[in-house]
């Protein structure tokens, strides 16, 4: 049976707040519409076929963490740039999604290089923006998640949607994420994915449709009526 082929990049440096939930969702998801997915943990970079890949996960990081990785990544940004721009589904979480940009500013100024896929920066400031958070999106709905960070992201390209309680890009325009053809990149842990199954069949029918595999609906009434909407409700009530 085709596989669906999901790069994980840097998964033991990566995972802040249970970002490999996004992984797991990706793969039930698949799984439960008779799907089969191969995860591959990419550590390094040497002999590694992107061409090969179905949906590409970074996910978010320390300051320390994200210097590292990003000197890996760095040696493939001209590969993962095209994926990109061919529109190779790709979720990139906090320190990951900070990774698209030209720069990284930690709060003492010291700058870390971008993998420059997408036109925009990041500066950091030691007070972190940090809670739960609600976005309302046009393509997804309302999405819930949790964010904790120094960086502030100033861009102009569509977001992942509007910021209605929490911080987002940045402590003042309200917007939140990045959405550049099937990339997608977002503030928010929690992890995001296995909370709001809309970003996971996103990804997942994006994948399906580029290696022509079926792909079907799912009931989900069960998790429509779930955490996820008391959850909200509660956010949005105690504002
Ligand atoms: N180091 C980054 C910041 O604090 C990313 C943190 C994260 O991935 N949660 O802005």
């Amino acid at each position: 049976m085709t596989a669906i082929n999901i790069y994980h990049f840097m998964p033991d440096k990566l995972n802040l707040y249970g970002d490999i939930g996004n992984i797991i969702a990706l793969s039930k998801r698949a799984k439960w519409r008779g799907i089969d997915v191969k995860v591959t943990d990419v550590k390094e970079t040497a002999g590694l076929k992107l061409s090969e890949a179905d949906i590409l996960f970074i996910g978010g990081g320390s300051d320390r963490e994200q210097a590292i990785a990003t000197t890996e990544l760095f040696k493939i940004k001209d590969e993962f740039k095209a994926a990109i721009e061919d529109g190779v589904p790709a979720l990139t979480i906090c320190g990951g999604y900070q990774f698209l940009g030209e720069k990284y500013v930690t709060p003492d100024g010291h700058e870390l290089k971008g993998l420059n896929i997408l036109d925009f920066y990041t500066e950091s400031k030691t007070e972190r923006l940090t809670g739960n958070i609600v976005i309302e999106s046009e393509t997804f709905g309302q999405i819930v998640g949790f964010e904790n960070h120094g960086g502030r992201t100033y861009h102009d390209y569509d977001t992942l949607g509007r910021v209605v309680s929490g911080f987002g890009n940045n402590d003042t325009d309200k917007k939140e994420g990045i959405h550049y053809k099937n990339l997608l990149g977002t503030y928010l842990h929690g992890p995001i994915l296995p909370k709001n199954h809309e970003i996971t069949d996103y990804l997942l029918k994006a994948a399906c449709e580029r290696k022509k595999i079926a792909f079907s609906p799912l009931n989900d009434n069960i998790v429509e009526e779930s955490a996820k909407k008391v959850i909200i409700d509660r956010l949005l009530a105690d504002q």
